[in-house]
C-alpha cells in the first residue's frame, strides 16, 4: 500500500484568512501631546490591533522619542510595534546602530523607508544609503549576524507602496519595478501612501501581480474628517483628494457632521479595498482615537484576535 500522499494530509486552509488591522501613531512633541497619545493608545489597544506603527522622521530628527515611544509600548502595553525608520542623511554605519538598538529594545518588526529628502538636496547626502531597498539589505544584514539573538527567527520588514505614482518616479510602472527590487530585497509586506479612490488601491494590486509582486499589500486609509487634514495629505503625498468629498467636509456645519461624512467616507473606501482583495487595514491616526474608532465600529472587519476570534460590531456610538 502506498503512503498517503502530503498533499491530501494537508489542512484545509480554504477558509478566508484573518484580515490585519493596524494602526499608525507618531511620537509625541511635547508633554501635552505626550499625554492626549497615551489617551489614544490605551483605547485603541482594546481593539487588539495585530500591530501598531511608529513614525520617524526622516533624517532620524525624532530618533529619541521615537525609540522611547516604542520602548514604552513594549514594556506597559499588550501592543506590538512596527518601527518606521529612514534612511536618508544617515550612514550605514549610523543606521546598522539603531537597528541594533530596536532589536535590542524587542523590535521585529521594521518598516525600511528611504525618507522624504530635504528641499535643498538634490543629491543624496554623503554617505547615506540612497533607497529603502539599501535599507532592507542593510536591515537583513544585521539579522544574519544577530541570528543566534534571534534565536534563527526573522524581523518582518515592510516598505512604502504607492497607489498613485510617487512624486519623484516617472510612472506608476517605475513604482511597481521599485516594489518588486524591495521585495527581492527581503520585503515581507507593503503598506500603501494615502489614497482617496478606490480603484487607485485595486489598480495597484492589478500592476504589482502582474510585474510579480506577492508580498501583501496593506491599504493605508485615514480618517477623512479633517478638511484641512485631506487637503494637507494630499499635497504631500501628491494625491488628488476627491471633490466630492472635500466638497461635503466643507459643506459640514459641525464636528459630529464631518464626523459622519469623513468616517462614511473612510468606511466606503476601506471596505472597497477589502473587496478588492486587501489583506488588513492600516489606519493613520494622527494619534486620535475617536475617528479610528468610528471608522473600524462601521467595518466590523472579521478578525482572529489574541482573546478568540470575532468581529469587531458596530457599537452604534455614531447617531443615525
Ligand atoms: P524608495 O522606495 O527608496 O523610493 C524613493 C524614490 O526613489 C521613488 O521615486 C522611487 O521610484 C525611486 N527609487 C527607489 N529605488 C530605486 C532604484 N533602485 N532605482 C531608481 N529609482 C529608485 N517618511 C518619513 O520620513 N517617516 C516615516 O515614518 C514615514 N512613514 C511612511 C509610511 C508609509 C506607509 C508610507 C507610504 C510612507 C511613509 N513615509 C515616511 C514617506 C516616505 O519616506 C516618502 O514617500 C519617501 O519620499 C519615499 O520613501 P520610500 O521608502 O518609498 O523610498
Amino acid at each position: 500500500m502506498s503512503p498517503p500522499s502530503l498533499i491530501d494530509t494537508h489542512p484545509n486552509l480554504s477558509d478566508a484568512a484573518p484580515v490585519a488591522l493596524s494602526y499608525e501613531l507618531f511620537p509625541p512633541r511635547s508633554p501635552a501631546a505626550a499625554e492626549t497619545l497615551w489617551t489614544t493608545i490605551r483605547e485603541l489597544e482594546t481593539t487588539e490591533p495585530d500591530y501598531v506603527s511608529v513614525t520617524y522622521g526622516a533624517s532620524g530628527s525624532n530618533r529619541d522619542t521615537a525609540i522611547e515611544l516604542i520602548d514604552r509600548l513594549l514594556l506597559e502595553t499588550t501592543l506590538r510595534p512596527l518601527a518606521h525608520l529612514t534612511c536618508v542623511g544617515n550612514t550605514p554605519e549610523q543606521l546598522a546602530g539603531i537597528i541594533g538598538q530596536l532589536l535590542d529594545t524587542g523590535v521585529r518588526g521594521i518598516l525600511a523607508l528611504r525618507g522624504d529628502l530635504p528641499n535643498d538636496a538634490s543629491q543624496p547626502v554623503n554617505g547615506s544609503l540612497r533607497y529603502a531597498q539599501d535599507l532592507i539589505d542593510l536591515i537583513r544584514r544585521v539579522e544574519q549576524r544577530r541570528s543566534a539573538l534571534l534565536c534563527a527567527g526573522k524581523i518582518a520588514v515592510g516598505v512604502a507602496a504607492y497607489p498613485t505614482r510617487h512624486p519623484e518616479s516617472p510612472s506608476e510602472e517605475h513604482d511597481v519595478e521599485v516594489l518588486l527590487a524591495k521585495q527581492r530585497s527581503g520585503a515581507d509586506f507593503a503598506i500603501t501612501q494615502v489614497f482617496f479612490h478606490s480603484s487607485q488601491y485595486s489598480d495597484l494590486l492589478t500592476r504589482a501581480r502582474r510585474a510579480g509582486v506577492t508580498i501583501p499589500i496593506i491599504p493605508g486609509v485615514m480618517p477623512f474628517t479633517s478638511l484641512r487634514r485631506v487637503k494637507r495629505l494630499g499635497e504631500l503625498a501628491g494625491v488628488e483628494p476627491s471633490a466630492e468629498l472635500t466638497e461635503r467636509l466643507a459643506a459640514a456645519d459641525t464636528d459630529i457632521e464631518r464626523l459622519h461624512v469623513g468616517v462614511d467616507a473612510t468606511v466606503d473606501l476601506a471596505n472597497a479595498a477589502l473587496d478588492a482583495g486587501a489583506p488588513g487595514i492600516h489606519l493613520y491616526t494622527f494619534n486620535e482615537h475617536q475617528s479610528a474608532l468610528e471608522v473600524l465600529d462601521k467595518l466590523a472587519l472579521p478578525r482572529q484576535t489574541r482573546s478568540g476570534s470575532r468581529s469587531i460590531a458596530n457599537r452604534g456610538q455614531l447617531a443615525s
